[in-house]
């Protein structure tokens, strides 16, 4: 609407672990070994031919959602060139050098086999609060008699990897004997207060003195090294003193212990092999599933006496976001993405980002400088092969950018069209350079993520195509994803863009929050805890749905509970307002060929048009700043001041016999409709097309759709902030009259004589809406300007005001009638009516001309009925008949 060309193009993530877990569950595959079994190349197709299961079911909600996007030109993370892409920039990182390969211990999990990423972890909260049994060992010092250091740990299946024990040589140790027992134990000083037997104090000292002392392991392996351990080593400030005993078990199961036994070159202990299962330990418990361990384990140190106690431990423990099974650290091959020496460029080009809200900024700080480097290598079948071929012989390596640098090398014949997925592409070997053995492909997949953060490259199949198009789209204007991809999509897309760039790839990001069930909880199909969302659009379209989301803290990153009742209210206080207008307005005709015309003399039209104008200027700037909520407010107020004021206020001028004063009318809301409809038409599409359409009936716009207009421009000069805030204190007044007479219980329907306003000063044009609204004869200034402004109405009905009263009663009985008979506005009657009641009959003598002009009569006969069309009613307990004619 602003006159730039947006590209949208719908696209689809089709790799990774989600669609293999639905594959596999498809397939009632259990193991990977099962998946190698079956053929990489029977799973593969198979998850090819799932992927775009949904998609129907995508595109007509997308599309009945309102979201303007191209769905048919789609482009997939599994087709070739999405995937050449990936391999052209995996090549020019790797050939910067920001790629390495390292054993690095990783969240795994063991069911899945492959490693899962942190932000992989933390975007769908895979945390989740479990009680578990921790528990107290004591492990036998050899050189000391009867004495036993404690250690604490909530995994105990890891105790059988345990080969070494944790120290601050810096903190004090105490070594206590318990009363009644002949062994000495030994913790650090300010953890004595997780003792609760009774003890006596032996000796305390300095941590350093326990260094390099052995212990009796608790389950001896003799790992295939030459490596020392079992014995006491400096952990330094990392052993807490808040925690535990102040004496940490060390296996190989935990970023800390990886790191502390790579420093002091302790023995490498794997005990559990890539499926979760025991491979090394006890010989009966081999092949037994780790988290079983924990009380095989526990158990067994009880006989032993090595156990000293066990508790009930509440703590947070990170679960597969696929397939549920609890997770662990695992030291695992793999390949990565050097973020560190990134860090500063992303810190310095992220100031170039604008996020929405702000506060997010500060938090995707906080994510890049913590991020660890990046593993990129997935140990899995459904995604882009990464392109290196390794020499077993001479351990030489090489990596291919492209398919056409595959097919130079190869030694297969290797088609354009080849497929690089890693069912095919293993079967594709190299030539070594150095030694001239075959080289095969290494068996890892790429992350997916690296994928979709190479989205703005790859859709396009940059740079083997399109790249002066690409150029001209790079750094995109906008994007907006939930607040999970901050840490994820967002941060990858950027990655990915520094490290090819030195750029940003997107300037604006508008950060949404989750939609939750109303009771706060996620949102599952499972527990029925929300309304379907089709049955939602289909009770109160999807506008109103869209206006419920837009208006909500959801556009500000943070949660929202979906409530149905909101979204009733807001279809109550937004569509169907609108509805009404629009239903008010198709009533009448515009007559002058200077249809739409935003000068009026009349107060209340000049009063809408200076109030559309400041929407104008307040919508544009709210939308500029991607203020969505604050947009929302203003097009609510703005509906509810036309709807409940302006309208209300001008019915009986759209109605006037004076064809002026009611072209004045139907011009002035002419010209707001339709600037309402192109104001609303981003956010509400269907109903803003709905009053284009109806403005298009009556030529007032010529384009096609609403949707092919330009934005409004505000029209400074039209603004009234004089006239906007007298009408708000007229509104005022009006509330305030309304409020006494509903407190003297009398009718708007029954005239009132007289409005005393006092401490302000109206025109007389204020005066007659008040006195319209209020539905008082006459209105008197009392007193001149005054901080505090009251009114006074009086409620005496004399009997000339009561027989005003009837006769407005019978005018809204006999257009309700009309109405009934489907009448419009323009058909003239001949109305008969006829009564017993004397003071009925006095007010329609009385008010006569009052009553055939607001009932379209042309004339009123009394005390008769016709034959056809009559109808009874009753005003002040007396019958009326009324029977209408329709002129032909
Ligand atoms: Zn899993
Ligand atoms: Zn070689």
């Amino acid at each position: 609407m602003k006159g730039y060309r947006c590209d949208r193009r719908w696209g689809w993530d089709c790799h990774g672990l989600p669609i293999e877990t639905i594959c596999e569950n498809a397939l009632n595959l259990r193991q990977k070994s099962e998946i190698h079994e079956m053929g990489i190349d029977i799973f593969n197709e198979y998850c090819r031919s799932k992927v775009l299961w949904y998609t129907n079911e995508w595109k007509t909600t997308v599309e009945r959602m309102g979201k303007w996007i191209e769905f048919d030109n789609s482009y997939k993370t599994m087709d070739n060139s999405y995937m050449e892409t990936i391999w052209y920039i995996f090549k020019r990182i790797y050939n910067e050098g920001y790629v390495y390969k390292s054993k690095k211990v990783l969240l795994y999990c063991p069911r899945c086999e492959t490693p899962l990423s942190n932000s992989e972890i933390s975007m769908d909260n895979s945390y989740r609060d479990v009680y578990e049994q921790a528990i107290t060992v004591k492990f036998k010092l050899m050189s000391e008699p009867n004495t036993y250091l404690l250690a604490w740990t909530t995994t105990p299946w890891t105790l059988i990897g345990n080969v070494a024990l944790a120290v601050n040589g810096e903190e004090i140790y105490s070594k206590i004997q318990i009363t009644g027992t002949d062994e000495f134990l030994i913790l650090m000083k300010s953890r004595l207060i997780t003792i609760k037997e009774e003890f006596q104090l032996i000796e305390e000292f300095e941590g350093n003195r326990l260094l390099l002392k052995e212990y009796n392991p608790l389950y001896r392996i003799y790992p295939d090294t030459e490596r020392r351990g079992y014995l006491i080593i400096d952990g330094g400030k990392d052993v807490l003193s808040d925690e535990g005993t102040g004496i940490i078990h060390i296996a190989i199961y935990g970023e800390f212990d990886y790191e502390i036994i790579a420093k002091y070159e302790l023995p490498f202990i794997q005990h559990i092999d890539e499926r979760g299962l025991l491979i090394d330990g006890p010989k009966e418990w081999i092949g037994t599933w780790f988290k079983d361990l924990d009380k095989l384990v526990s158990d067994d140190l009880r006989r032993q006496n090595l156990l000293f106690s066990t508790e009930e431990h509440l703590h947070s423990y990170p679960f597969c976001y696929r397939c549920e099974t609890p997770l662990i650290y695992n030291a695992l091959d793999a390949w990565f993405i050097k973020i560190q020496e990134i860090k500063p460029m992303l810190l310095k080009t992220n100031e170039k980002i604008n996020w929405y809200p702000e506060e997010i900024s500060k938090r995707y700080k906080n994510i890049i400088s913590t991020a660890p480097d990046w593993c990129i290598s997935r140990n899995r079948f459904w995604a882009t092969a990464i392109p290196v071929w390794e020499c077993k012989q001479c351990a030489n390596s090489a990596v291919i950018g492209s398919i056409r640098e595959l097919q130079a090398l190869a030694l297969e014949k290797v088609p354009d069209d080849v497929d690089l997925h890693r069912h095919i592409i293993d079967r594709i070997h190299l030539r070594c350079l150095i030694c001239g053995e075959k080289m095969d492909r290494i068996p890892e997949v790429f992350d997916c993520w690296l994928e979709s953060g190479s989205m703005p490259y790859a859709s396009r199949h940059y740079p083997f195509e399109n790249a002066e198009e690409f150029c001209s789209y790079f750094p995109s204007d906008f994007i907006s994803e939930y607040v999970g991809q901050v840490r994820a999509w967002f941060y990858y897309m950027h990655v990915i863009a520094v490290l090819l760039f030195n750029e940003i790839p997107f300037k604006n990001v508008v950060v949404n929050g989750n939609i939750l069930a109303e009771d706060g909880t996620k949102m599952a199909k499972s527990k029925r805890n929300y309304p379907d969302p089709n049955l939602i659009i289909e009770k109160y379209g999807a506008d109103a749905l869209r206006m419920y989301l837009l208006s909500s803290q959801l556009m500000r990153a943070q949660d929202l509970n979906l409530r149905e009742e909101i979204i009733q209210q807001v279809y109550r206080r937004f569509n169907l307002l609108l509805v009404n207008v629009i239903k008010f307005y198709r009533l009448f005709e515009i007559t002058n060929s200077d249809k739409e015309n935003p000068e009026s003399t009349n107060i209340l039209d000049k009063w809408i048009i200076s109030v559309l104008n400041l929407l104008i200027h307040e919508v544009s700037k709210g939308m500029d700043d991607y203020n969505t909520a604050e947009v929302s407010r203003l097009l609510f107020n703005f509906v509810e001041d036309l709807s409940t004021w302006y309208l209300r206020n001008s019915r009986s001028r759209f109605k006037s016999n004076n064809e002026i004063e009611k072209q004045e009318a139907m011009k002035t809301l002419s010209y707001v409709l339709t600037v309402t409809s192109r104001l609303l038409a981003p956010l509400t599409p269907f109903i803003s097309e709905m009053i284009y359409q109806t403005l298009k009936e009556k030529k007032l716009v010529t384009l096609e759709s609403v949707h092919l207009e330009s934005w409004p421009n505000c029209i400074d000069g039209l603004i009234n902030v004089d006239l906007q805030n007298k009408m708000e204190l007229t509104r005022d007044i009006v509330k305030k009259a309304l409020e006494s007479r509903d407190n003297a219980k009398i009718p708007v329907r029954q005239v009132l004589g007289r409005l005393i306003i006092k401490g302000t000063s109206l025109d007389k044009g204020f005066l007659d809406i008040i006195a319209d609204a209020v539905n008082v004869r006459n209105i008197k200034l009392e007193s001149q300007e005054e901080e505090h402004i009251s009114i006074e109405l009086d409620t005496e009905i004399t009997i000339d005001l009561k027989l005003e009263g009837i006769a407005r009663n019978l005018i809204r009985h006999i257009n309700n009638y009309r109405k009934e008979m489907g009448l419009s506005i323009s058909d003239r009657i001949i109305l008969h009516l006829e009564t017993t009641d004397e003071e009925i009959m006095s007010s329609v003598r009385n008010h006569k001309d009052e009553i055939m002009d607001m009932t379209q009569s042309d004339s009123l006969i009394e005390n008769t009925r016709s034959v056809q069309n009559h109808k009874e009613f009753k005003i002040n307990d007396a019958l009326v008949n009324v029977s209408i004619n329709v002129k032909n």
